[in-house]
């Protein structure tokens, strides 16, 4: 049976996490920082908003990182990060590509992190394709925060917002690969809701595609007890479908946002960070911790 978000239902040490979240928590985000390892280059479908950009120093937003890195490296950035930021308090994947495209190197760069230091909160960013596949693996290997981007339910949109989708050796395309999307974010958000993992939502408005169906999708994932949306504007990315767009501007954002809240609660403070993010979330400290200026490979 779906149900909607209960923070009684969730176990102490959970919500304990996640007053320790900067994206989850808002009252602790000038507080506690976060890293984003980029391990998890590759993707399984397509958005016509992304272009993912390798050595890229001067953009701000997903998708976008100056280096790729292998668990074992991820590893030694994380050492050299939390030595130098004491506030350290969460450690994400969130790409470059998709966190479960990748899982193998998702998996080995949270485990080691987490055979040395137990205060870590993990967490990462999904497109939701493989949740039905990896979904127990999340919860086993002790990750309870979980981000999916879900922008539509009707497939007819989505269909106009995906290229396509590669599923288990076969690539989908038009309202074939939006239904399959769609149904695997969704059993996957009510697999993990059922198991105590907060999941966040997040949603590209695209003006004239998604926008009026937004609230559809707030009200569903409410449905199945996701513990926020963060609808997020359209970076249209240079070199992606929509590169032409227009960028949506946070008066429609927040519009959409005051609509929804009568749901379920907004994020708003989010930074829309690169893929290699560090420090603060109003802060990117990315360039500083470049593992090629990490004294100890000099
Ligand atoms: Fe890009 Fe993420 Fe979409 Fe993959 S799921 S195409 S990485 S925005
Ligand atoms: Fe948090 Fe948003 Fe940055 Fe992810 S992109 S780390 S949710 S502020």
């Amino acid at each position: 049976m779906m149900s909607n978000f209960c923070p009684g239902s969730i176990p102490a040490h959970i919500l304990e996490q996640t007053r320790k979240h900067p994206c989850y928590s808002v009252e602790v985000h000038h507080q506690f920082a976060r890293m984003h390892l980029p391990v998890a280059p590759g993707c399984n479908i397509q958005c016509n908003y992304c272009n993912r950009k390798f050595d890229c120093v001067n953009e701000s937003r997903p998708g976008v990182t100056s280096e790729v890195l292998t668990p074992a490296l991820a590893f030694e950035k994380f050492r050299w990060v939390k030595e130098k930021i004491g506030e350290l308090t969460v450690v994400g994947i969130a790409g470059p590509g998709d966190a479960l495209a990748d899982w193998q190197y998702t998996r080995q760069t949270i485990e080691r992190i987490k055979a040395v230091d137990d205060s870590i909160v993990f967490c990462l960013s999904t497109n939701g394709l493989l949740l039905p596949e990896y979904a127990q693996e999340i919860v086993d290997v002790g990750i309870h925060h979980v981000t999916v981007t879900m922008n539509a339910l009707d497939p007819e949109i989505g269909a106009q917002i995906y290229k396509f989708v590669s599923y288990q050796g076969k690539r989908y395309q038009g309202v074939a690969a939006a239904e399959l999307l769609c149904r695997n974010q969704l059993a996957g958000i009510q697999y993990l809701t059922e198991r105590n993992v907060l999941v966040k939502v997040n949603i590209v408005m695209v003006k004239g595609i998604n926008d009026r169906h937004i609230p559809d999708v707030v009200k569903k994932v409410k449905a199945l007890g996701v513990f926020i949306t963060n609808i997020m504007p359209l970076i249209p990315a240079p070199g992606s479908a929509f590169e032409h767009f227009a960028q949506t501007s946070m008066k429609e954002i927040n519009e959409m946002r005051n609509l929804c809240e009568l749901d379920i609660q907004q994020m708003r403070h989010c930074k829309q960070c690169r893929a290699d993010a560090v420090g603060l979330l109003n802060e990117d400290r990315s360039s500083e911790f470049r593992m090629c200026n990490n004294p100890d490979n000099q």
